[in-house]
């Protein structure tokens, strides 16, 4: 065909307008650091139109948006967003963690929702221009083991109220305030989702990091919540197969009832029930190259991605066959589970000095240090240096 080629997101035409009223950044502890509402000096722009392509993107004074109220995102969840960290590291350095992955997931998102492509490469560009224009004030050299939480969106703000394919879109980029993460060494407690709360099933949008998974999850959060629990353990259809808990990956350790071997397993992605985490990702890679042949002391495990339920886990429990339970995302890192909620029966989860287990204390530090630069694994191929 001799469809001409409209301009593509590029970003080397980023044009910079900083901002003229600088703002000024939590103090450590305070209630705006954790209010989860405080974004740094500047955010990235981009604007599509299916007639004229990307224009050239933004970087400008972070502020409101300004969307037609008929937008199609305002109705038709027609958006979507990544969640990943600028992490100060202990060494001094500024890093992203593995941010290909996330830009590369942000256009798998926006495919499922009839947004605009773009080249992965440029996405990670903005981001990486954002976090070295306000990185060094928001994130000081003072503040190792802190970090930023950066969201980049994409939402249709085409002003056509019908039911169509968008013809206008949005891209942007903000870093958001974050307090430390608390240690959790207490342990999560879970909830397991009723028969009427479904996160995700085959066919649907699970497996995308869409706003619409998001906000129909909140009630049974908020009944978590209620309850004394932290988060929801979401399970598919009657067999109760595991997804994941909240908006982390879930992981277990334990022996595998015939071979009596150790098994490190996590839910597969081939029903597309389930996010392709970056930190799940990274643990399966980390313990298949590490923990396969044991390590310093730790018995070997295998490293299994398949489909298990429920019941697979109080049959565990109930054996003595269960190890450890954690969940592992870019908000929660890797967050040990000490009980899961199920059908009016608690599953107590062994931990180590009621603290974390072996196996999860081992991958957290890894990736702990990859991400702040410590340990030794401070020049990891992961980290990427701002
Ligand atoms: N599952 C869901 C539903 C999530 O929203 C997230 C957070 N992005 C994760 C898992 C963990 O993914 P990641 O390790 O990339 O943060």
């Amino acid at each position: 065909s001799t469809e001409p080629q409209l301009p593509q997101l590029d970003a080397s035409s980023v044009q910079c307008t900083y901002t003229s009223s600088p703002r000024t950044v939590p103090a450590v502890g305070s209630p705006e650091m954790a209010s989860q509402k405080v974004c740094s000096d500047h955010m990235i722009q981009a604007q599509w139109t299916s007639t004229t392509g990307w224009a050239a993107p933004t970087l400008q004074p972070y502020g409101p948006l300004s969307l037609a109220p008929t937008a199609s995102c305002l109705h038709y969840a027609t958006e979507c967003f990544e969640g990943m960290k600028l992490y100060r590291g202990h060494d001094g350095k500024l890093r992203l963690f593995r941010p290909n992955l996330n830009c590369n997931r942000m256009l798998m998102s926006t495919n499922r929702i009839a947004l605009p492509g773009f080249d992965p490469a440029e996405l990670l560009k903005l981001v990486v221009k954002l976090c070295a224009t306000d990185g060094a004030k928001w994130l000081p050299k003072d503040r190792p083991g802190h970090f930023l939480y950066i969201r980049p969106t994409m939402i249709a703000t085409d002003p056509a109220l019908g039911v169509e394919r968008p013809k206008e879109a949005l891209l942007f980029v903000i870093l958001c305030c974050f307090a430390p993460m608390g240690n959790m060494s207490s342990g999560i407690k879970l909830l397991a989702s009723q028969d009427d709360m479904c996160r995700a099933w085959p066919g649907g949008f699970g497996y995308a990091k869409v706003g619409a998974n998001y906000g129909p999850s909140l009630v049974a959060q908020g009944e978590a919540r209620k309850l004394g629990y932290h988060q929801i353990l979401w399970l598919f259809g009657n067999e109760g197969t595991i997804t994941e808990a909240g908006a982390s990956n879930f992981f277990v350790v334990w022996r595998n009832k015939e071979s009596g071997r150790l098994e490190l397993v996590t839910a597969g992605l081939e029903e597309k029930i389930v996010l392709d985490g970056v930190t799940r990702r990274s643990l399966l890679e980390l313990a298949r190259g590490k923990l396969t042949t044991g390590h310093e002391g730790l018995e070997e495990l295998d490293v299994v991605e398949r489909s298990f339920t429920i019941f697979d886990i109080v049959d565990a429990a109930k054996e003595g066959r269960l190890v450890e339970a954690f969940a592992a995302g870019t908000a929660w890192f890797v967050a040990p589970i000490s009980q899961i909620h199920f059908k009016g029966e608690d599953i107590e989860v062994p931990m180590v000095k009621g603290q974390i287990g072996a196996y999860a204390d081992v991958l957290r530090n890894w990736l702990k240090g990859i991400m702040w630069g410590s340990d030794g694994m401070e020049g990891h191929e992961w980290g990427y240096v701002v």
